[in-house]
């Protein structure tokens, strides 16, 4: 299915914020994003799973999304979910009873093999294939892309060229911090159109990321939302959004609220940073959104004004076309 043909939901409410000299201000959505993958997709548990027995695992991707739909349903939110595409190939109908309460589907690879691990062959390939995927379950042009494990860094930057060629409008992949397995630790903070190598350009939102003391501190979710105490993540989700007068992307895995999940034979680091305080997490997920102002990613580069020039919105059916 071609994207530039294809429609997707855009509220009404959004249509005065739409506009590329739109200032920043208070009122714009910080993006709450879901990588929605199981819990043996994990990177770091990778060398302990096999990718044959993937189908033979017991599965809690359903009931873990579906949870979380009932949360974001209690809290009148909408976000971003980047559905791994072994998953929509399994279960189309979790994307569509995703879809079909108002959340952007996202893309988040095929494999969920690190970009930096593929060619640029397999990459178009398989990024295609879950592209295409999508867009056939749900009728809507997903526009967005995540990178299993935020493995677009400095030697893979070739992976936007080929998203922009597949039709994608925003990236959210760059974790501008240092960290064994991903990161461009120099990388901007905040959200903006980036140059890539083919001369064009592709939005980019990264991760969330506070300042302190001149280093950064990762605040985007996930394992840092389970290990650091909440306090510290408050604190600087709060410094983005008051000091920097800008919005936030924050993630969080559908395993992450799941302390019931299988327990996998992995090192010592791997089973720390995949188990610690699940327990913990769906409580600080209810209070993070009770907090926080939140959106979709979509809607939040659109109230930015980031998205100018590569979507289009149509007055007289109130809907975004990617152009
Ligand atoms: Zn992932």
């Amino acid at each position: 299915m071609s994207p530039l043909a294809t429609p997707v939901m855009f509220r009404k409410a959004d249509r005065m914020s739409v506009g590329r000299d739109q200032p920043l201000n208070l009122s714009v959505s910080n993006a709450l994003t879901i990588d929605v993958e199981d819990y043996f997709h994990v990177a770091a548990l990778a060398p302990h799973i096999h990718r044959d027995s993937w189908t033979s695992r017991e599965s809690r991707v359903v009931g873990n999304t579906q949870r979380l739909l009932a949360i974001f349903e209690q809290f009148d939110v909408r976000g971003t979910f980047f559905v791994l595409g072994w998953v929509a190939e399994q279960y189309p109908q979790l994307v569509r009873d995703i879809a079909v309460r108002g959340h952007e589907i996202a893309c988040h690879g095929f494999s969920h093999r690190l970009v930096y691990e593929q060619s640029p062959e397999e990459f178009y390939a398989e990024t295609l294939r879950a592209k295409s995927l999508l867009e056939d379950i749900t009728g809507s042009a997903v526009l967005g892309y995540r990178a299993a494990s935020y493995s677009i860094v400095r030697e893979s930057l070739w992976a936007l060229d080929i998203l922009v060629e597949l039709g994608f409008v925003y990236d959210s992949s760059i974790f501008p911090v240092r960290h064994d397995r991903y990161g461009i630790p120099n990388a901007g903070r905040a959200p903006h159109r980036m140059s890539i190598p083919n001369g064009k350009s592709i939005v980019e939102w990264p991760l969330a990321t506070a300042e302190i003391l001149g280093c950064r501190l990762p605040v985007a979710g996930g394992g840092y939302f389970r290990l650091l105490p909440y306090w510290l993540t408050r604190w600087g989700l709060t410094s983005i959004n008051r000091r920097e007068l800008r919005p936030f992307v924050f993630y969080l895995h559908p395993w992450e609220i799941d302390p019931a999940q299988p327990r996998v034979p992995a090192s010592w680091l791997s089973r720390f940073r995949h188990y610690t305080n699940l327990e913990k997490c769906e409580a600080r997920l209810r209070r993070l959104l009770g907090e926080f102002k939140f959106g979709t990613a979509r809607d939040g580069l659109v109230q930015l004004g980031l998205l100018s020039g590569t979507v289009r919105y149509d007055e007289s059916d109130h809907r975004l076309y990617s152009v």
